[in-house]
């Protein structure tokens, strides 16, 4: 079992799950609601805890209901927050989420009215005790750059991913540090790429020498190991598609779990794709050690 640290995000997930999703300007009834954490390293912590990680958050959240809810689902979860900072004012982020029942499709709407964590609060934390350090790309690249450093500089052993989810201005700084990069489909696409071989063909492993890792939904993973080798695994479709809420997240965390006990890159990739092929076929994260 490794001593995890998960630096990004924590939301409350409001899931209205819908029997199919709406027209604009309709009104339906959801089916039902659930009020449950979320967020990518939130999820990804929740999912490694369970596989018997020792894990820790660091992220902002706002001394405010939604905020202490967040805080507390986390530690319900068996993941520390101390090394997370509480502000006094501002608004924890909230998703509100339609799930169609229908395919799984799940639509997000994001609020947000909180401060990123800022390179400085991070800096005032010993990194020394963690074997991974898992870092989400937000928006202050300029802080995320000096975050990774910061582990890099004070614990060298450490292995270090960075999950990219959206392109955000000066990204490529944070790109060259990291052990494995961790991007998501909808980067790939965003970037003009049909499919994740020509994604990960296009980085320039000079900017980006780590082990690059793409998802692409219902057709599984990609990676691109440091020797130039290509490795596919395709998913692991559920019965039935249920809630794809996470399922991203759900990857990164059995991916890294199987390269902190050791595993090779295909097992790896193949333990991710059963793992989030799982969480797939059921609502929320729960129960899947
Ligand atoms: P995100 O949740 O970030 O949008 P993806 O949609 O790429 O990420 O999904 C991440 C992983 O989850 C995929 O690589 C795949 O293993 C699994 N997955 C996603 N959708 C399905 C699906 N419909 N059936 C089976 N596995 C899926």
């Amino acid at each position: 079992m490794a001593e995890i640290l998960g630096v990004g995000g924590a939301t409350l997930d409001i899931v209205n799950v819908v029997a199919a999703y709406p027209e604009e300007d309709s009104e339906v009834r959801a089916e039902h609601q659930r009020v449950r954490l979320g967020g990518n390293v939130a999820n990804t912590l929740a999912v490694l805890a369970q596989l018997g990680h020792r894990c820790a958050w660091s992220g902002v959240w706002a001394d405010e209901p939604d905020g202490r809810r967040i805080v507390a689902d986390l530690e319900a979860c068996g993941v520390r927050t101390d090394p997370a900072r509480g502000l006094p004012a501002g608004k924890s982020p909230t998703s509100y989420i339609t799930l169609s029942r229908a395919n799984g499709s799940r639509t997000i709407i994001h609020c947000r009215d909180l401060p990123e964590l800022d390179a400085a609060t991070f800096e005032a934390l010993d990194v020394t005790p963690y074997r991974w350090v898992h870092v989400e790309a937000r928006p202050n690249t300029s802080d995320v750059l000096r975050m990774i450093r910061h582990v890099r500089r004070h614990n060298p052993r450490a292995w270090i991913s960075l999950e990219v989810e959206k392109a955000r201005d000066g990204l490529a700084h944070c790109l060259h540090d990291p052990d494995v990069l961790l991007f998501s489909g909808d980067y790939a696409r965003r970037q003009g790429h049909a499919g994740p071989e020509a994604f990960l063909r296009s980085l320039d492993p000079a900017a980006v020498p780590g082990l690059k890792v793409c998802t692409w939904g219902a057709e599984g993973a990609m990676a691109l190991d440091n020797a130039g080798r290509l490795h596919h695994r395709p998913a692991h479709p559920p019965a039935r598609v249920v809630d794809t809420v996470g399922a991203g997240d759900t990857f990164n965390a059995g991916l890294i779990d199987a390269m902190a006990r050791g595993r090779s890159l295909d097992e790896a990739l193949e333990a991710a794709v059963r793992l989030a092929g799982r969480k797939c076929g059921q609502e929320g994260l729960g129960g899947l050690a």
